[in-house]
């Protein structure tokens, strides 16, 4: 993995993800893809509240939070100083993954700083979520699609408008060459690595096919590309700078 990382003019021990919430502005509702890392990784994350207002809107206005999955740089930013951060959204996620790390047998153990942080940050909301599964819409026009592996409840979603289509694949890939060419690779943050594997090379597998663009949490700002795919089985990941918005 070294080699290849150097033969990928990337330093052979050590590498930079990038952290990339979203928002989708569908005309009549404003909807928050995850949220950062939050308070816990500042000052030089969890800055979703100055990002936000940098992108023209105000925490405020978001209608809707999606989480693709309950790890601490998604769910981070749900909370600032005790209260909710987009104080009139209603919250989406998956079912399975609010049952995997609610219960109080996770406090304790492998799953505790994620169950502590599910309890602080996601819980205190719970009253105002929705529970989906893969195949639900959230809005019209955006249907969760199954991607677990990453965690229990790892979730992806598939955004059409207008006949233009994107999807957000979450943490499917954790770096954009790594994860990309070799997909079959385990990746320590991935709780079922066979799964996660699975996972990574249906949606991949799709994206290639159907050309379409992806928007991956990790990948590099603004973390979104399209992929294609190679010989052998893996896929180059093409950064989109400014193609989608000619
Ligand atoms: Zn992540």
């Amino acid at each position: 993995m070294q080699s290849y990382a150097a033969s990928n003019n990337l330093p052979p021990t050590r590498m930079e993800i990038g952290f990339t919430p979203m928002v989708l502005n569908t005309g009549s509702q404003l909807i928050m893809f995850d949220t950062g890392n939050g308070a816990a990784r500042r000052p030089q994350r969890g800055l979703l509240k100055e990002a936000i207002m940098m992108a023209g809107y105000k925490p405020e206005q978001v209608d809707i939070v999606v989480l693709s999955h309950f790890h601490p740089d998604h769910i981070g930013g749900l909370m600032e100083g005790g209260a909710p951060l987009f104080p009139n959204a209603r919250y989406v996620t998956n079912a399975a993954e609010y049952d995997f790390w609610t219960p109080e047998s996770k406090l304790t153990g492998g799953t505790a700083r994620v169950a502590k942080l599910a309890q602080s940050n996601v819980v205190p909301v719970a009253n105002k979520m929705t529970m989906l599964k893969a195949g639900d819409s959230v809005v019209t026009g955006v249907d969760a699609v199954a991607a677990a592996g990453h965690t229990p409840g790892h979730t992806a979603f598939h955004i059409e408008s207008e006949g233009k289509r994107l999807l957000f694949i979450a943490d499917a890939c954790n770096h954009y060459i790594m994860s990309m060419q070799k997909p079959d690779w385990h990746v320590r943050f991935d709780m079922d690595k066979e799964g996660a594997a699975a996972t990574r090379k249906k949606l991949l597998g799709m994206a290639a096919a159907d050309g379409i663009p992806i928007a991956g949490y990790h990948m590099p700002f603004p973390a979104v590309g399209y992929v294609e795919a190679m010989s052998g089985g893996g896929y180059r990941y093409n950064a989109v700078s400014y193609q989608l918005s000619l």
